[in-house]
């Protein structure tokens, strides 16, 4: 009963709908995009999503990342989303990682179909090698602003290497432009829908979509292979970890991700916990200017990566 309307619609039936029970999908970022297309991938009935994201709820969040509200402020937001899913559809399976994504961990998107939630393009070219690699189909995804874009990518399309070059320090980002909510909504809704047609075997769009929201124009843009594409020709820079990360500024807040190495984070816990801490979960230790992960890592408010360092330095010397 409960996909009933999506049974009798011709382009599903009751055929596609057992395939998409039997699906696994993996979302990588639960923000804008990633709470949207989770939202709907669960209630439209794929079995298994496992979701993927590092950071916790802020308020600036909640304008446009449409499953938290303000108890959530402060969890997790892999946490939150996966009890808010666990009312709308307790049938499935949700599998959560508070994890920072990278080519150490890289093994966990193994599944039918990945989702790029994120807003950050480090990641897309992580997971573009990986797919590449394992031959399993994913979906680019972003918005800016009033205007947002997705692609399928798949080993029949070209990749998102043969598109876009790499990454730079003057990319513009929602910290600096801004984003309208109804653009997440309207970007997810598409790269969904290319979900479901792709999880139940269907053609699927093979050219890049461009949303211009504010407008009303929606483009779509053939795409060609790069013969000079590295990934393409089986090189993995980023999954080979030639590529580092340590101190990226995550989109939409005012925070610094460093990663910690060579300290007991279990003992760090425990002696942060004593002084000032403000909450502690079983992933995360949450301070006024420092949110510690037991994964070995910390988000620090901060303007500069200087003075992230400066912050950092204080409780970890
Ligand atoms: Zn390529």
């Amino acid at each position: 009963m409960r996909y009933a309307r999506q049974e009798i619609l011709k382009e599903i039936g009751s055929n596609k709908q057992e395939k998409l029970l039997n699906s696994n999908v993996t979302i990588v970022g639960i923000g804008a995009l990633g709470t949207n297309a989770l939202d709907l991938l669960a209630r439209a009935g794929v079995g298994r999503i496992k979701i993927i994201d590092r950071d916790i709820v802020e308020i600036n969040n909640l304008q446009r990342q449409t499953l938290f509200n303000e108890e959530d402020l402060g969890k997790p937001k892999v946490n939150a989303a996966k009890e808010k899913i666990s009312q709308i559809n307790s049938e499935i399976d949700i599998e959560a990682h508070l994890i920072d994504l990278d080519h150490d961990n890289i093994d966990l998107l193994k599944s039918d179909l990945i989702l790029d939630c994120t807003d950050n393009i480090y990641t897309r070219f992580l997971i573009n090698e990986y797919s590449r690699k394992n031959n399993i189909p994913w979906i680019y995804a972003s918005v800016i602003g009033t205007k947002g874009m997705t692609f399928n990518i798949t080993k029949d399309t070209p990749c998102f290497s043969c598109i876009f070059k790499e990454p730079t320090e003057t990319l513009d980002t929602c910290d600096t432009t801004g984003v309208i909510n109804t653009i997440p909504s309207a970007i997810a809704a598409i790269q969904v829908t290319q979900a479901l047609k792709i999880l139940t075997n269907q053609e699927y769009s093979k050219e890049l979509i461009h949303y211009n929201l504010w407008n009303s124009e929606i483009n779509k843009i053939k795409i060609k292979k790069s013969n000079n594409c590295k990934v393409c020709n089986g090189i993995y820079e980023y999954l080979d970890g030639k590529k580092s990360k340590n101190e990226i500024k995550i989109c939409g807040s005012c925070n610094f991700q460093i990663k910690i190495e060579n300290i007991n984070m279990d003992s760090l816990f425990e002696k942060l916990s004593k002084l000032n801490s403000i909450k502690t979960t079983d992933d995360c230790l949450i301070l006024n200017d420092v949110i510690f992960f037991k994964s070995g890592r910390a988000l620090v408010r901060a303007k500069t990566k200087s003075k992230a360092r400066v912050i950092l330095s204080k409780y970890i010397g």
